[in-house]
């Protein structure tokens, strides 16, 4: 695939404003979370803030192992455990695998995060290859179903699954037509799946980025195309990693026990159609 690991922090420092402005306070201790992608970009920013809060992690990813042990490192720094699992989240026998490990590993699992995710450098719909369909549809959107699945088997009430969606399911999406599709399905799967849990007192919510600086987007753009991205939207910028990881903490609190089927857009205001 086409993703460079590691380099969003080179290419775009975070502004003065937002550094080491978090302050943890306890919001996930005890609990045990399983985030998919957790190794980089805004899956990192999630694991890092769910360490900081006390939650012990795994991390499922895909080959980089710098960005894996570099990831681990920060987990053990915030005085949390961390699992690394390594593997292909278009596998279904992978998926159920990961949980079982997580399970066994760390006694039970509380918070689901379907976060990894993949695009292809646009192409127009006439070339998409049904390979290329292929992959992309079944990493970001086949394995979120097959996490959940396999997670709702351990998980009781109080307990929950936050699933990474995009602004791109919300507006007209021409750059990345076959990406956006997927994300605009997971938008409707987080509505029903909630729905569906809602008597077990699962909750299900998800999260919608807009533009941020991670190796995904820098894969698949060129710096002036992102920074034309980040034009559009009301804060005139795209995001850091860092600036996502507070909402999913939330999500996953008990803070947010009322709240399902929900996605918070953390899109520096970016407008959206419809
Ligand atoms: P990233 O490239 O930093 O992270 C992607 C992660 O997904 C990596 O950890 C990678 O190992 C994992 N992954 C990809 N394919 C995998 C596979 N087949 N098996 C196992 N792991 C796999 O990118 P990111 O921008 O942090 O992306 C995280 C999520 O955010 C994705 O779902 C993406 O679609 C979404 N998102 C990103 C942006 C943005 O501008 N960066 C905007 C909206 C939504």
């Amino acid at each position: 695939q086409h993703r460079q690991p590691g380099i969003e922090a080179e290419m775009n420092p975070a502004p003065e404003y937002i550094k080491d402005s978090y302050k943890a306070a306890g919001k996930l201790e005890g609990k045990v979370a399983l985030i998919t992608g957790g190794d980089s970009g805004i899956g990192r920013s999630v694991t890092v803030h769910y360490a900081k809060e006390g939650a012990d992690v795994a991390i499922v990813y895909l080959d980089e192992d710098v960005d894996a042990e570099r990831t681990k490192q920060l987990v053990e720094e915030a005085g949390r455990k961390c699992l690394l699992i390594k593997g292909d989240v278009k596998d279904s026998a992978f998926c159920k695998d990961a949980v079982k490990k997580t399970v066994a590993h760390f006694g039970k699992l509380n918070v689901l995060v379907n976060n990894a995710g993949m695009q292809f450098p646009q192409k127009d719909v006439k070339n998409i290859t049904d390979e290329q369909l292929d992959i992309t549809f079944r990493t970001n959107i086949y394995a979120y179903f097959y996490f959940a699945e396999a997670a709702l088997e351990h998980m009781t009430a109080g307990d929950s699954i936050i699933n990474t969606t995009s602004v791109t399911a919300y507006r007209s999406s021409p750059a990345l037509i076959d990406y956006s599709s997927t994300k605009g399905a997971i938008t409707t799967f987080t509505r029903s799946l909630a729905t569906n849990l809602s008597e077990k007192n699962i909750r299900v919510n998800g999260v919608a980025p807009g533009p941020v600086w991670t190796p995904l987007i820098v894969s698949t753009f060129d710096e002036k195309k992102i920074q034309e991205f980040g034009s559009e939207t009301a804060m005139k910028r795209a995001g850091q990693p860092s600036e996502l990881g507070p909402a999913y903490v939330f999500l996953a609190s008990d803070d947010a026990s009322f709240i399902t089927g929900q996605v918070i857009h953390v899109n520096g205001g970016e407008v959206i159609n419809g």
